[in-house]
């Protein structure tokens, strides 16, 4: 549920400040330290779970809720014209923070790889 070496656990028990955008009783959403986009929120899962390799039967309601919630919250943003929810999974897909989490991105014209 919690792991003590992970920093978005930290975040979404309140250890480490973020700027909350979203909170139900599944998931987190907060904006990225390092925003690669006019608007770049990071929707976590309220549990530790390490990627979407980790996804499976009983954990699914809260990828399920991330990508429920992912289009109002765009919106509420103002993003025209379009945004991007992306995971990265594992070393190779450029992950860097081993908490599943998805990355909306808007507010720019957005290429292929960013
Ligand atoms: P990844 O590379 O794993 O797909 O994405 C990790 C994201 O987490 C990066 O965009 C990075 O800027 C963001 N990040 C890492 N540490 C923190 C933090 O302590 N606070 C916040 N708000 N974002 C973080
Ligand atoms: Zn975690």
């Amino acid at each position: 549920m919690y792991d003590d070496n992970c920093v978005f656990c930290k975040i979404i028990a309140g250890q480490i400040p973020a700027g909350k955008v979203y909170e139900d009783d599944l998931i987190f959403a907060f904006h990225d330290i390092n925003p690669a986009a006019p608007t770049h929120i990071l929707f976590t899962p309220k549990i530790h779970m390490e990627s979407l390799d980790s996804v499976n039967p009983s954990n699914i309601k809260y990828v399920s809720r991330i990508l429920e919630k992912i289009p109002g919250i765009a919106a509420s943003f103002g993003i025209a014209g379009g945004y991007r929810a992306v995971t990265n999974t594992g070393e190779n897909g450029g992950q860097s923070v081993p908490h599943l989490h998805f990355h909306l991105l808007g507010g720019r014209k957005l290429g292929l790889l960013g």
